[in-house]
């Protein structure tokens, strides 16, 4: 390599994502399914659809998966279907029912249940998982019982950035209290625990295929995986305006929450190389723990999980410190990401709607973590300028942020 064909590498700049490397790697599976898309013109419950959902569950392994408009919409149809949160059905409880979830998440994971009528109950994290902790969800399921306001009704485990949620003890919670599992893989399909498939962990799993995600569509898509073939049913229905046997009988109230036919085109092709991109991913995350272990604290994993890395996060000593590197990598044209800059429960839509509990692992996280570029189409000179960059940086400045 000549002196200015490393300088111009070096001077690449690297995106967080890289959605149109990927297009143009998966351009020729991508234009077939969607040329046979217009040309049977189904767009609207097509065969593609069918066909990925019994792609998609039979990668997890599960029954049934019902494909949705999107991640947030799946959330939903999982929850009405348990009757959650609504005050229009006789109900003999009059309480606002309570569903429980880590505070440290994307909106849309609180957002539904408020929309359905019921109450988010903000719980803490693990400072090293980042996942929710079963402790404090115990103390607050407790807490919420014995204050008496309102009902507990469900828990939603979050696989955090790609990596399992504790299962194991959310379930024996979930069957101690009583309460509904439902399992948000938004961010987590593609991920193994013990060596199978995320996708059974609770009574019923939702997927996002928003773009960014691991399994990413052209647009919104979702999904919702499950063994009950009752529950499968409803979603069924649910998603196309509570349909019955026929279009036009209308058994209960829904959604038009389909996922759209192009979009299951466009991810049936983009599936086939999946576990390729997802051995990439793995490979990268690897390549930044073992070169940045030591200076900063990196993803602590799962024990005998893989993670689907729709998040690689390092945790930096304070804020000052995540700016400063921010913008050092941005000068070197880097692009970082900061998921999630405020925990739900200081938002001010959540704000009002917060018991006031403290949550301090969320709030600390949020205000040191910084997410690193991680996807398949990093190249190795990409990743090992990524770690060169932040080495110089927190190597030069040891004593001014240590
Ligand atoms: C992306 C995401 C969602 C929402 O998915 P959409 O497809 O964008 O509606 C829900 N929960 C989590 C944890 C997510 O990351």
């Amino acid at each position: 390599m000549t002196k200015n064909a490393l300088k111009n590498t070096q001077n690449k700049a690297i995106p967080f994502l890289n959605l149109a490397a990927q297009q143009k790697r998966l351009a020729p599976r991508i234009y077939q399914r969607i040329e046979q898309v217009l040309t049977h013109c189904h767009f609207v419950m097509g065969p593609e659809v069918k066909e990925l959902e019994a792609r998609l569950a039979q990668w997890c392994g599960a029954e049934a998966c019902v494909g949705v408009s999107s991640g947030t919409d799946a959330l939903c149809l999982a929850l009405m279907a348990e009757g959650i949160g609504q005050t229009n059905t006789n109900k003999t409880n009059t309480k606002k029912e309570a569903v429980f979830l880590p505070s440290f998440t994307y909106t849309a994971t609180a957002e539904v249940p408020l929309l359905l009528g019921a109450m988010p109950v903000f719980v803490d994290i693990d400072p090293h998982t980042f996942q929710i902790d079963p402790v404090h969800l115990r103390a607050r399921i407790h807490q919420i019982r014995r204050e008496g306001v309102l009902q507990p009704r469900a828990i939603i485990g979050v696989d955090l950035f790609g990596q399992p949620a504790p299962w194991v003890e959310l379930r024996a919670i979930a069957q101690e209290e009583d309460l509904f599992l439902l399992a948000d893989c938004a961010q987590s399909f593609g991920a193994t625990l013990d060596g199978h498939s995320l996708g059974r962990e609770a009574v019923a799993t939702t997927l996002s295929f928003f773009p960014s995600k691991p399994l990413g569509g052209y647009g919104d898509g979702g999904a919702i995986l499950t063994d009950d073939p009752q529950r499968a049913a409803l979603y069924r229905s649910l998603r196309t305006h509570g349909e019955g046997a026929t279009r036009y009988e209308v058994l209960r109230i829904g959604m038009n929450a389909r996922l759209d036919t192009l979009q299951a085109a466009v991810l049936l092709a983009k599936l086939e190389l999946f576990h390729e991109e997802l051995q990439r991913r793995e490979s990268i995350a690897c390549a930044y723990d073992h070169a940045l272990a030591e200076i900063v604290r990196v993803p602590a994993r799962v024990p005998n999980s893989r993670s689907a890395w729709a998040v690689y996060a390092i945790l930096l000593n304070d804020r000052e410190t995540r700016t400063a590197l921010q913008t050092h990598l941005k000068t070197n044209t880097i692009a970082t990401a900061i998921y999630y800059p405020m925990p739900l429960h200081q938002q001010p839509a959540y704000k009002p709607h917060h018991d006031g509990t403290a949550l301090p692992v969320s709030e600390n996280v949020a205000s040191r973590i910084l997410a690193l570029p991680l996807h398949p189409d990093l190249t190795d000179e990409d990743v090992a300028r990524v770690i060169s960059t932040i080495k110089d940086f927190l190597c030069e400045n040891r004593g001014a942020y240590a």
